[in-house]
């Protein structure tokens, strides 16, 4: 069993540190967020993400996991300590390495003994060395000489099945350059070792640049799909049959090919434009990233102007029904969601904006703050559609692929869609009266 701490009980701290303390190992999870940490103090999950709750119950109730704003008495009680706090844009683009810098610092001052220090915050490339660096500079300015190495180890999880990816990922990435730290991580992971989950031993160089390639790739498989989507349109084609045909080429894979309203989320938007960045700082731009970045802006207003093209160039007194606005389902996470810019768009054109989410209203009604007297919130999305000109499909959760259509004349809404996630079939709606626009399709 080992003793870990970790620093940033977010996203990613949180799902880490529960999943490692159900692995059997004894955990502290820290926040500078006190009220956050009060929360989990008192059994309240600060996020929504299937699955996790239990997992800290129940490893909280064996005390193997426990949370503190006390980074100096997590850290002194561990031989591992995760950095997993936020690394949000910059202005140029490129990750904002201040959370990561401090959280190595705070470290660094209380460290008092031999600490492997793993960086699962997503970082450029030279962030490990950088860590190394504050690190030592820190214990010099105490006047000690302390062992320690640090480890790169990126995380792939993906919100809404996070608890699924932790405990069950394609691989995991460890970038070290000590023998010692490798041999710490294999016990941290030993459960997955032991399940012959593959293992990338690398330096922690090529670790973090495995985190950027992987995001930047995925994001830009989904730019291609969305871009094709849009010719697909034009020229006649379904985009979602040739995604099909092409995802049965084991060479490409049938995955992140759905075409939509444009990628969001907490990590491939500031990924890619955090690799556009750090390849043009390397004096080897990315072309490829950047009209990745550039596409997937201009998908997002593309949509509007379907909207538009298809209920009228002003959407001036018209009432539209949003179902979805979180980046996708299973989360209540709306970083850089497509939403936040499609729907303050659709209220600068006129239009009055009817929402449901089932999870997204809390972090919704403080983003859309700025067009509030525009937008009303429902806790059903049958209350949102009522009396509705047209629905808008913008994230596809399961809730909504059930909807009940029979219901439009009651609800005196227009039979208008705008499936944004082509969950319906044009056909099966045209059928029921429907006027439907999905997207390539
Ligand atoms: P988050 O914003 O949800 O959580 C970060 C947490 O760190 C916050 O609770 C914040 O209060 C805390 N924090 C900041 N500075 C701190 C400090 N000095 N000491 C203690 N706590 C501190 O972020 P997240 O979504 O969990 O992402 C964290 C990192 O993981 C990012 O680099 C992200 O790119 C990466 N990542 C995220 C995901 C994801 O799906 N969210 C997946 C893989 C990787």
């Amino acid at each position: 069993m080992a003793h870990i701490a970790v620093i940033g009980t977010g996203y990613v701290g949180l799902v880490s540190g529960a999943l490692l303390s159900d692995f059997g190992h004894s955990v502290v999870c820290v926040d500078i967020d006190e009220k956050k940490i009060d929360a989990l103090k008192n059994g309240e999950i600060p996020i929504y993400e299937p699955g996790l709750e239990s997992v800290v119950r129940n490893n909280a109730y064996y005390k193997r996991l426990s949370f503190t704003t006390d980074i100096k008495e997590a850290v002194s009680t561990s031989e591992v300590v995760f950095i997993a706090v936020g690394t949000p844009p910059s202005d140029d683009g490129s990750a904002d390495l201040k959370y990561v810098l401090s959280a190595a610092t705070s470290i660094a001052e209380c460290m008092d003994g031999y600490k492997v220090v793993v960086d699962k915050s997503t970082v450029p490339v030279g962030t490990g060395q950088k860590v190394k660096a504050v690190i030592r500079e820190t214990l010099e300015k105490r006047g000690v000489n302390l062992p320690f190495d640090v480890v790169s180890n990126p995380e792939f999880l993906r919100e809404g099945s996070a608890v699924q990816d932790f405990t069950h990922p394609d691989r995991v990435v460890i970038g070290a350059e000590s023998e010692r730290a490798l041999e710490v991580m294999k016990d941290v992971y030993r459960v997955l070792f032991l399940n012959e989950t593959p293992f990338v031993e690398t330096d922690i160089e090529t670790a973090e640049m495995i985190k950027y390639a992987a995001n930047a790739f995925l994001a830009m498989k989904i730019t291609f799909i969305n871009e094709l989507a849009n010719v697909c349109e034009r020229v006649g084609a379904n985009v979602q049959k040739v995604a099909k045909a092409m995802g049965q080429d084991g060479r490409i894979s049938s995955k992140f090919l759905h075409a939509g309203p444009g990628y969001g989320g907490s990590c491939f938007p500031k990924d890619t434009r955090a690799l556009a960045q750090i390849a043009s700082a390397a004096g080897a731009p990315m072309r490829l990233m950047d009209a990745t970045v550039e596409a997937n802006e201009q998908q997002k207003l593309h949509m509007v102007d379907k909207i538009s093209s298809v209920l009228s160039s002003d959407l001036n007194g018209k009432k539209i029904a949003v179902l979805g606005v979180t980046f996708k389902p299973n989360t209540d996470d709306m970083r850089e969601a497509p939403s936040l810019v499609i729907l303050p768009e659709l209220v600068k054109r006129g239009a009055f904006l009817a929402v449901n989410d089932p999870q997204g209203s809390k972090e919704g009604e403080w983003r859309f703050q700025a067009i509030k007297d525009s937008l009303s919130w429902h806790e059903d999305p049958y209350e949102a559609i009522h009396g509705s000109d047209a629905t808008v499909i913008l994230t596809e959760w399961n809730q909504f692929r059930t909807l009940d259509f029979s219901r439009y004349d009651e609800l005196e809404a227009g039979k208008v869609l705008f499936d944004l996630r082509n969950i319906f079939s044009r056909t099966q709606l045209e059928a029921l009266g429907f006027t439907y626009t999905g997207v390539g399709v």
